[in-house]
């Protein structure tokens, strides 16, 4: 290793060592040798003292460890603003963010250009700075080039909160190494990650460009990162200011390390904190997070797609391309865009499963947070029901400090059955298709031959007839309209428990009134689903399949629908299967053709078992069979 000193005590470290070369081609180290420190402290009484944020510290210390070579401080206005227009030091090197220190109006006032400021934060001597410049700070330039509004932008907002008028440039020279709590108990320098690399002879090692890997979407990703290459190394975010104190950071971390510890190889996998921002979406931040990779001696960068092209900044791959030729060396890997696929029966892209769009099923991370915020359970083809549980607690942590704010009244729980998940679990949607029609038109017929081609092709279904609970729950009722009233009613609650349990049922009835089918759509709700069997009474009387129509007509069968009682049929049926007109197979096929468009069957996509965001990848097969 080549070590040379230059401007303000930084060192240059140039290595041979068989891994990537930093970017730049040097690592440069700026932090205070032991030896150097007694001469500096007595320095230190004549400075101006500014107060540094946990934020600020997080930065000089990756500045210190050589994490942003070739940055050997905080940016100058040059280089300020050439990053904010151009993506790109003033030397034209690509650089995704800005690293500045932000200071207030007073402070911008009293320090002097070229004068050495000691940094401090609390009470703690942090590091020396020389004030090579200090410009305004413009805080709406600064997030329009970010991408999106102040707002958009917590550190740009806590910076505004902490009255920042000015920023200062210049080199700096740190003194409390691993200041911040957080990077204390977890994190590696460069130096120390690229010895490890060394040590266990691992040449090609990958970083994901992922933030929190929650999602089964990103586990797959980092395993074929892993596939890969000789080792990962996963820089989890950790939240600038917040990351002391934070409970619910702290728990939403906890669930990434789930993952970690129990689905990857720990033997292969280290993990490094880096602060927020670094591994957003976007070009710039995923430039920003490759350049910092490199540092720590990372040659293979894996990046989801959906991350790598955000509207309002360039191409990542255009990116890269253009800061390959300033030494940025680290290998991207575009991953497509990854989704559950029912059919598969696993994580797919475009690129390894063949099914239609409407198959497979994306969520993005706010999607997880709102589903939480409403206290409903998380598919656990999506999220691994742990590592759900932890967030979910990680977002009522959260919620309790936006109640004691008055904020919002909204009491979290991790559901741990629903009758989603039910469903979910099921791969298909509970519903109740209730078949009216005349005796002998063909319900019972349909309904069985039903029942068993979708019990054969897996889901979860279940006849429910008239004739079965006359012979049991309802043996106590008669024909009298009240009793036949009761015996719907009965009939439709217990269809509703079936539904409850996640099933489809197939409920066959005569049901010959309007008013007793409308009870039972209440009953019943949204999983109701009005099949019309539909045969001409006398189709009906010629199949006469149980003798009744022969009884009926002898005046032996009081009240019978269609010869001494009326059948009305429905005026706006969910579906009409005419069995005059058609065979049995023929209904049957049509009605499965209905519950495949209306998104019923397992693997029909449409309109999914109710998961509010999750967001199948074609619109909604908005088809709904009438
Ligand atoms: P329900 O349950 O409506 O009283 P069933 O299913 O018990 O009626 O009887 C219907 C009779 O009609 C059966 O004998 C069946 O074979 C015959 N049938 C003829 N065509 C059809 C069809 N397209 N769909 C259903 N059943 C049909």
């Amino acid at each position: 290793m080549d070590v040379q000193t230059t401007d303000f005590g930084a060192r240059a470290l140039r290595f041979n060592d068989g891994l990537i070369s930093p970017y730049g081609g040097a690592l440069l180290q700026t932090f205070v040798p032991a030896e150097d420190r007694q001469a500096l402290v007595e320095r230190v009484t004549v400075m101006p003292r500014l107060q540094v944020s946990a934020a600020d510290l997080f930065d000089m210390e990756l500045i210190a460890s050589g994490a942003m070579s070739p940055l050997a401080g905080f940016m100058t206005a040059a280089a300020y603003h050439s990053v904010l227009a151009d993506a790109a030091l003033p030397d034209g090197r690509p650089w995704g963010l800005p690293v500045t220190l932000g200071i207030s109006a007073e402070a911008g006032r009293s320090i002097r250009i070229g004068q050495e400021v000691a940094l401090y934060y609390g009470e703690n001597l942090a590091a020396i700075m020389r004030a090579d410049d200090i410009f305004p700070w413009d805080p709406e330039a600064e997030a329009r080039a970010l991408g999106g509004s102040v707002d958009a932008h917590p550190r740009i907002r806590a910076r505004q909160a902490r009255h920042v008028a000015y920023l200062l440039g210049g080199p700096v020279a740190l003194l409390a190494a691993r200041g911040a709590e957080f990077m204390q108990r977890h994190h590696l320098w460069p130096l120390e990650m690229r010895s490890q690399f060394l040590q266990h002879g691992w040449r090609q090692v990958v970083v994901p460009h992922v933030q929190s890997p929650w999602q089964r979407t990103h586990e797959y990703l980092i395993k074929c990162a892993l596939e890969y290459s000789d080792a990962l190394l996963l820089h989890d975010t950790v939240e600038g200011d917040s990351a002391r104190s934070d409970v619910a950071a702290e728990l939403f971390a906890a669930a990434s390390r789930m993952l970690i510890d129990d689905y990857l190889p720990a033997n292969r996998v280290r993990s490094n904190p880096i602060p927020a921002g670094l591994a957003a979406h976007g070009a710039r931040a995923i430039l920003q997070h490759a350049i910092l990779s490199q540092n720590y001696g990372i040659s293979l960068f894996f990046v989801p797609e959906e991350a790598s092209a955000t509207a309002g900044q360039p191409d990542a791959r255009d990116v890269f391309a253009a800061a390959a030729r300033f030494g940025l060396d680290i290998r991207p890997t575009f991953m497509p865009h990854a989704f559950h696929c029912e059919p598969c029966g696993g994580i797919a892209t475009a690129k390894s499963c063949p099914h239609a769009d409407e198959q497979r099923v994306m969520v993005s991370d706010e999607d997880i947070v709102e589903r939480l915020l409403k206290g409903e359970s998380l598919p656990p083809f999506v999220v691994r029901p742990e590592i759900a549980r932890a967030l979910a607690r990680g977002v009522a942590e959260r919620l309790g400090g936006a109640l004691q704010a008055g904020a919002r009244h909204i009491h979290p729980h991790a559901s741990e059955v629903s009758r989603e998940l039910r469903q979910t679990m099921a791969g298909h949607k509970a519903a109740a298709l209730w078949m009216t029609g005349l005796s002998g038109s063909g319900k019972s017929t349909i309904a069985h031959r039903l029942e068993r081609e979708l019990l054969l092709a897996g889901h979860r279904v279940f006849v429910v007839d008239g004739d079965t609970l006359r012979n049991g729950l309802n043996r106590d009722l008669g024909f009298s309209e009240d009793d036949r009233r009761e015996n719907l009613r009965r009939a439709a609650e217990v269809v509703k428990v079936l539904v409850e349990a996640g099933l489809i049922v197939i409920a066959s009835f005569i049901s010959p009134f309007r008013a007793e089918r409308k009870t039972v759509r209440e009953i019943l709700g949204a999983s109701f689903r009005e099949v019309y069997v539909d045969a001409s009474l006398e189709a009906c009387e010629e199949r006469d399949p149980k003798g009744l129509y022969k009884r009926a007509r002898a005046g032996q069968i009081p009240q019978f629908t269609g010869i001494s009682s009326p059948y009305e049929p429905p005026e706006n049926p969910d579906l009409r299967l005419d069995t005059t007109r058609l065979s049995v197979e023929q209904c049957v096929q049509e009605f499965r053709n209905y519950l495949s468009v209306s998104g019923t069957l397992r693997g029909s996509g449409g309109d999914r078992p109710g998961i509010p965001g999750v967001v199948p990848i074609a619109a909604r097969g908005g088809a709904r069979v009438q």
